[in-house]
């Protein structure tokens, strides 16, 4: 295993506030699992953890925080507001519903999952939150252009970060330029696209890597923290989340970063948020957790 990773870069919020580049992604990872995961990365290195209300493993998040022997505030925490606890005041209880499960007193970054039903209402209560001190950074995700515009044009705190789908193959380069407008930043779920369109046997990442003696997911994770954005990969295995961790120890030449860029089909490999069905899909998906 190449480096330590202490090159890795400390993202600079709107507010002032400072994450970590590179940090730990929980979806799709069991309540049980999820304190095992948690501790593996953090013993790692990893000092980021990404979760959400919907994932149903907060608690096992910060059982794992707790039992690090790390101090709170060097852990940065994120989660995300679900559908169903939408609008002003159950989006209030479910953040401190979420500071239980997470056994913490703040939030280090509380984002809305998705761009539908009373999200104004939900952002109001980010607000608040934040103004209070349980929050201390605040944003959105899966926002694209339209309504991000939307919200960022119309509220007292600007969304400091956007989580949306980005990945060699989905780049979001124009959602980009738009959230740059208005002070925020890109955060990538999916970085790896899970694998999807061949990403890890992909001809061109798999060149690059053997020219830096590294996978295809280093050169794809890498790809993204050249050009600025947060990256979350997600992985159960150890030595993958070491691989996915340690990626600051070897630099992308403009030739090779030109390559990857004519990878970006511009289209979702998951959710396309502009399609009516979607959408659809998203009412039938809000009363879940
Ligand atoms: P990802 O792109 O991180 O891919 C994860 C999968 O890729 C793993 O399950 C594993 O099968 C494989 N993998 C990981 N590292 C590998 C390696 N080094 N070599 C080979 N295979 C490897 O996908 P993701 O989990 O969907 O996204 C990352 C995180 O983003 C999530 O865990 C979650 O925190 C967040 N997320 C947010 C949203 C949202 O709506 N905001 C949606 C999806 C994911």
């Amino acid at each position: 295993m190449k480096g330590n990773n202490t090159n890795m870069k400390q993202i600079t919020l709107s507010n002032g506030v400072e994450m970590p580049q590179i940090g730990y992604g929980v979806y799709q990872v069991s309540p049980d699992e999820a304190e095992r995961c948690v501790s593996d990365a953090l013993s790692v290195g990893y000092r980021m953890v990404d979760t959400a209300q919907a994932y149903a493993n907060e608690e096992g998040v910060g059982n794992a925080v707790r039992k690090s022997g790390l101090k709170r505030e060097e852990v940065f925490l994120v989660s995300k507001i679900w559908l169903s606890n939408y609008g002003y005041e159950k989006a209030l209880a479910s953040i401190d519903e979420s500071l239980r499960q997470l056994k913490t007193d703040y939030i280090d970054l509380m984002l809305l999952h998705q761009p539908f039903c009373d999200y104004y209402g939900a952002y109001r209560a980010l607000e608040d939150a934040y103004r209070e001190g349980k929050l201390r950074a605040i944003g959105v995700s899966n926002f694209q252009p339209n309504h991000f515009i939307d919200l960022a044009s119309n509220v007292d705190i600007r969304p400091m970060v956007n989580q949306v789908e980005t990945h060699v193959f989905c780049q979001q380069r124009k959602a980009a330029e738009y959230m740059d407008e208005f002070g925020c930043r890109v955060m990538s779920w999916g970085p790896l696209a899970e694998g999807r369109n061949g990403l890890f046997t992909n001809p061109v990442l798999v060149e690059i890597g053997k020219a830096h003696s590294v996978s295809a997911a280093a050169v794809a994770l890498r790809y993204l923290t050249q050009r600025g954005v947060i990256i979350i990969p997600k992985s159960t295995h150890r030595e993958r989340m070491e691989e996915n961790f340690r990626i600051c120890d070897f630099t992308l030449t403009d030739a090779e970063m030109e390559r990857i860029l004519a990878l970006d089909t511009q289209h979702s490999l998951f959710f396309d948020h502009n399609d009516p069905e979607v959408t659809k899909m998203f009412m039938g998906w809000r009363g879940l957790v």
